[in-house]
């Protein structure tokens, strides 16, 4: 670690050496915890832990500050732990193996290295632990479980927030300034099904899709990628009309929040129709291609023979089937008003798969407002019942949505301005942060987001950028000292 003591501002780097040391994967932060405890009983510091775990640090006014607004400065304690499957590492033990690349990042060999959300929780020691920065009051809260569905904000204790203006401490990308994110929920239907013995003269075939570029189903949803599950059905519909094909099985996509990359489909027919399977197979890819030029060059679309099922799909519960994945929505289905060019509604037609007597389909919905995020939901529902399916929806979580008259902001981005010379970006994300479900139990929270650049996160090739730290921390203790009275 000798080689981050050359690094400025020193304060924030010597606490993220030492972070680098301690084990916190998601669910099992105690010892990280218990060295925060440790450190804010060595300084005389209050602190407090809710029943989630999360753990709250509280500093007084700096002399002179003690009339000054309070502010809450938040990180995560977790990290996400994922390793080359060639490095021999035990993330419960083994102290994170950063280095100072000659590029101006630092990284890990072969591992995360947690600096999402290791450098939010060092800037927050470093506050707490200094003498020479002028701060109001100050709340530092460390929240658990935030890579693994948000578990410590969901939990946080009533009343652990006292401060009315919180600054997360969790964005990655420096130069812009977050005000918003999405809520998210899911709408899983089953469309039951009837089998029937497979006709006679049936020949089989594999149709698949593959090549598609896939992506976030928050970050990438408004880029117009092709939706394998979308794609095969057209082609389902073509040779159901026109063939009276039958299907055996179809599946396609995979996690909830990922947009289909590819599907796969056994289908039969009558053997007489081959050909013509052949040329309307030909003709649907040439219109695939056609359509998605410059988004899916990938896009591989391919026909092979299949060995012949036993049974398939009821002509009724396969037309059933064809009409709800048609009809279903995808994508984005409103942009911001306030915020030009931010999505604000959207739903992801995930992933399909076949059960014993049912067809399993998995569907999110994303929005930074609360009632667009319930009528989209409502919407996929109403699809779903339409074919008859049985549907259930999950508990989801809440946005925030951007107000782009907050006074933190507005603060935020004149500091910003005097310190840089140059104009922050001011963003929202259309993908879910612990912000929005602050702002579910303290509701009158004025709130923004930042942080310095880290490229690569949740994977072995996370990095940070060593200059941008330097703005982050600039960024940070300007701010606090602009924070007006009470
Ligand atoms: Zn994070």
């Amino acid at each position: 670690m000798t080689q981050f003591n050359n690094l400025q501002p020193k304060p924030i780097w010597d606490f993220f050496s030492q972070i680098l040391t301690i084990p916190r994967p998601s669910d099992q932060e105690e010892l990280v915890r218990e060295h925060l405890i440790e450190f804010a009983q060595n300084r005389g510091l209050d602190h407090e832990v809710d029943s989630a775990g999360n753990l709250m640090i509280r500093k007084k006014a700096t002399p002179g500050m003690e009339k000054r607004q309070s502010v809450c400065l938040q990180s995560h304690l977790d990290m996400v732990c994922e390793k080359n499957s060639d490095i021999d590492f035990d993330f419960l033990k083994d102290p994170i193996p950063a280095y100072v690349d000659d590029d101006g990042w630092i990284k890990s060999r072969g591992t995360t290295l947690g600096a999402d959300d290791g450098i939010g929780i060092a800037a927050q020691m470093a506050i707490l632990d200094s003498h020479d920065i002028a701060h109001g009051p100050l709340e530092c809260l460390f929240t658990v479980a935030e890579e693994t569905g948000l578990t410590g904000a969901f939990g946080l204790g009533e009343g652990l927030i006292k401060s009315r203006i919180l600054l997360n401490l969790d964005s990655e990308d420096e130069g812009e300034i977050f005000i918003g994110c999405a809520g998210g929920i899911d709408l899983t239907a089953w469309l039951t099904f009837e089998k029937v013995n497979t006709p006679a003269n049936s020949e089989a075939f594999a149709v698949t899709v593959t090549g598609l570029r896939g992506g976030h189903s928050g970050d990438d949803i408004h880029k117009g990628y092709g939706n394998a599950n979308k794609i095969i059905n057209r082609f389902l519909r073509i040779i159901k009309d026109q063939l009276s094909a039958s299907l055996h099985d179809l599946e396609g996509g995979n996690l909830r929040n990922a947009i289909a990359r590819e599907a796969k489909a056994i289908i039969t027919i009558n053997k007489k129709d081959e050909a013509q399977l052949s040329s309307l197979f030909e003709e649907f890819k040439q219109n695939m291609h056609k359509e998605n030029p410059v988004t899916e060059p990938e896009l591989t679309l391919e026909l092979s023979h299949h060995s012949l099922p036993d049974q398939v799909l009821g002509e009724r519960s396969f037309e059933q089937l064809i009409n709800a994945i048609s009809a279903c929505p995808h994508g984005v289905h409103a942009w911001s008003q306030t915020m030009p060019g931010m999505v604000e509604t959207s739903t992801n037609l995930a992933a399909i798969r076949m059960e014993a007597n049912e067809v399993k389909i998995t569907t999110s919905q994303r929005s930074s407002l609360e009632s667009a995020k319930e009528d989209i939901n409502q919407m996929v529902t109403s699809v779903f019942r339409l074919a008859n399916a049985r549907c259930q929806k999950s508990t989801g979580y809440p946005g925030w949505n951007p107000n782009p008259d907050s006074p933190i902001l507005k603060i935020s981005n004149e500091s910003y301005q005097t310190l840089f010379g140059t104009k922050p970006q001011i963003k929202a994300i259309h993908a879910g942060l612990e912000c929005g479900l602050f702002l579910k139990k303290f509701p009158d929270l004025d709130m923004i987001s930042f942080g310095p650049t880290i490229k690569g996160a949740h994977s072995p090739d996370e990095r940070l950028e060593i200059s941008t730290v330097t703005k982050f921390w600039e960024l940070l203790i300007d701010i606090l000292k602009r924070i007006p009275n009470a």
